[in-house]
């Protein structure tokens, strides 16, 4: 016999669970078309992996997160892709969010199927890679990803692993009929998880309100170490942490999960899901779903494709649309109202009810807190609803929050005993939103900031960086030039003395040519002068003084080039070979006027010699 404990608070509110477990469960009919939502649960959304007029068939993936927390999503039969395009959602706010339609071909043709009825023969990881391939998440709660649920951190041991068979919410009777009808299957699945997890403990925990299913249990767990623990019937027993609470006495911490005491809690649908997929090769493409309320004449639980719209089960359901006057998707405590029929089921929907008016009438007018605390002793959380309500109200989030607003479940047990119909949870919700928005907006803000600042500092690198390049490439420009300047001057410096060089070579040949001029006309003058007879009837030697001036104008010529040259290399070479160019001025003018004169001495001679 499993030692059980309680928890504070709890209601006993009508179960109502009876309509909907006379029948068995019911395959739902094929609808026309079926809406597959990018986003069924908790988590990032899923990319669109098809096209409109892509033909799929059943279990194909067409859909699948590549970033981020989430798993893929699969074609619940074969068809054509009609749309991908906003569309109604099941949510509280009637939203409309990304949805492929799949028109249904009527050949339900499945995709090659691998069952791995061996897993123990395969690394655990493998299977948890086939799980999250298999767009298993929670079938119950927020729908978190089973194969990140089920590898928890390696610090955390999971000691106590549970099978949440409670379903404690009225109406609802999905998994009650499950448990019933598919022992073996929810036992098979629960023995993967087992197998993965390696806890010391494993154990279902039921409602006692839930005879058959307990039955049907029992005959499944016998000879296996798997603990059936039958609970007493208390609203929120199925709550994840009240349930551990009673089947191990021990209490999740504020803010904290289940993994932190050693502790995880699954789901029936999920086990169900697991064992389908690891003997029969199936993702995750439908779930049952219990049809209930006064307003269908055929309440009852249906196997119903993901996706397949919710007006089409009412319709298998019998609905009465005259009757209905609230639909409500998951039960009267923590469901929420549909504003449409057209919203299809996702994974996470167990409960459809279509209400009469007498049956979930309208609530009366809200009136003042009377202080009465029966919220407090309801609440099976232990928090302090009034006060809760009180800050949520006045929008003192803050204080909300120092009162743990966040480990309140919503389980609406606060709201139901209130006498003055206040809607708590209505507020609790406001107030969660409306902080989840602040912290969003703040998050947003701080990355704005972070990418400014980070911005600024990239720039401020760049402006840096930029100066230094700038520096650099000044100080190459000045020593480039300073090298070039040198090797001007250098070339300067070598040039004239190559300059003076030629000049004084130019100086020494005037020299020379001067020296023989004037050697050669001193000779002449000298022969002239030594042999008055002799040379009054010698001719005087024209030809050579001719030949002589040629060379002296040639060398004038010569010398007048380079005067150009030099004026033009080097100015201060200007003087010297002006100079040099005028000494051979004289030089010209010197021969010319001796040849002058020996013109007029040879012309006297001749004078003297003629007979008269
Ligand atoms: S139950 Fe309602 S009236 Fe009573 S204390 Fe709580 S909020 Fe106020
Ligand atoms: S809804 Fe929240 S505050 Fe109200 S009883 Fe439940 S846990 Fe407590």
């Amino acid at each position: 016999m499993t030692q059980l404990w309680d928890f504070s608070g709890g209601i006993h509110p009508a179960e109502n669970k009876h309509q909907s477990t006379a029948r068995p469960i019911r395959v739902a009919a094929l609808p026309e078309h079926l809406i597959l939502p990018l986003q069924q649960h908790i988590g990032e959304p899923a990319t669109a992996l098809v096209k409109v007029g892509d033909r799929v068939l059943k279990g194909e993936k067409v859909a699948d997160v590549t970033n981020g927390l989430g798993v893929p999503v699969h074609a619940p039969t074969s068809g054509i892709i009609e749309s991908i395009a906003q569309l109604p959602v099941p949510h509280p706010s009637g939203m409309t969010d990304w949805c492929i339609t799949l028109r249904p071909d009527g050949e339900d043709q499945w995709v090659e199927l691998q069952p791995f009825a061996d897993y123990r023969s395969l690394e655990r990881d493998q299977v948890l890679d086939m799980i999250r391939d298999a767009g298993i998440a929670g079938l119950g709660g927020a729908g978190f990803p089973t194969d990140i649920k089920l590898r928890p951190p390696r610090d955390r041991k999971v000691a106590t692993l549970i099978l949440n068979g409670a379903e404690c919410e009225p109406y609802i009777t999905a998994d009650d009929m499950t448990m019933r009808e598919r022992a073996e299957e929810v036992l098979a699945g629960f023995k993967v998880m087992a197998w993965l997890l390696r806890p010391e403990r494993c154990v279902i925990g039921i409602e006692d309100n839930k005879p058959e299913a307990i039955a049907a249990l029992r005959a499944a767990t016998e000879g296996t170490q798997i603990e059936l623990a039958v609970i007493p019937t208390k609203y929120p027993s199925g709550g994840e942490k009240q349930l551990i609470q009673i089947l191990t006495g021990m209490e999740v911490p504020s803010g904290g999960i289940p993994a932190d005491i050693g502790v995880m809690c699954q789901n029936i649908g999920t086990a169900v899901a697991m064992s389908q997929l690891i003997f029969e090769g199936k993702p995750l493409i439908s779930r049952t779903i219990t049809i209930t309320g006064e307003a269908v004449r055929e309440p009852g639980n249906f196997e119903a494709l993901i996706g397949t719209p919710v007006q089409h089960l009412l319709e298998q359901a019998s609905l009465q649309p005259d009757q209905v006057n609230r639909l409500v998707m998951g039960g009267p405590m923590m469901g929420y109202t549909l504003t449409t029929t057209a919203v299809p089921i996702v994974k996470t929907s167990n409960c459809v009810i279509a209400a009469t008016a007498s049956e979930l009438p309208a609530p009366p007018p809200e009136q003042a807190c009377i202080r009465c605390g029966m919220c407090a002793e309801a609440c099976p959380m232990e928090l302090l609803p009034q006060q809760l309500f009180w800050y949520s109200k006045a929008t003192e989030f803050e204080k909300a929050e120092h009162l743990n607003l966040f480990d309140c479940i919503e389980c609406g047990a606060c709201s139901y005993v209130c006498p003055s119909s206040i809607p708590l949870v209505q507020y609790y919700r406001y107030a969660k939103g409306e902080i989840r928005v602040q912290r969003a907006e703040q998050l947003k803000a701080d990355r704005a900031r972070e990418r400014f600042e980070a911005r600024q500092e990239r720039l401020e690198r760049e402006q840096q960086e930029k100066e230094l390049r700038r520096k650099e490439r000044a100080k190459a420009a000045a020593e480039a030039q300073a090298k070039k300047k040198a090797e001007a001057e250098k070339a300067a410096a070598e040039g004239e003395a190559v300059d003076e060089r030629s000049a004084k070579s130019a100086l020494v040949q005037q020299a020379l040519a001067r020296k023989k001029a004037k050697t050669e006309a001193a000779a002449t003058a000298k022969e002239l002068a030594a042999a008055p007879a002799e040379s009054a009837v010698e001719k005087p030697d024209l030809e050579a003084l001719e030949k002589q001036l040629t060379q002296a104008q040639a060398k004038l010529e010569t010398m007048q080039g380079m005067l150009e040259d030099a004026k033009a290399q080097q100015a201060d070479n200007v003087d010297k070979l002006e100079r040099a160019v005028a000494k051979n001025h004289d030089r010209v003018d010197r021969t010319q006027k001796a040849l002058t004169e020996a013109r007029e001495q040879l012309a006297r001679n001749a004078e003297t010699q003629t007979p008269d």
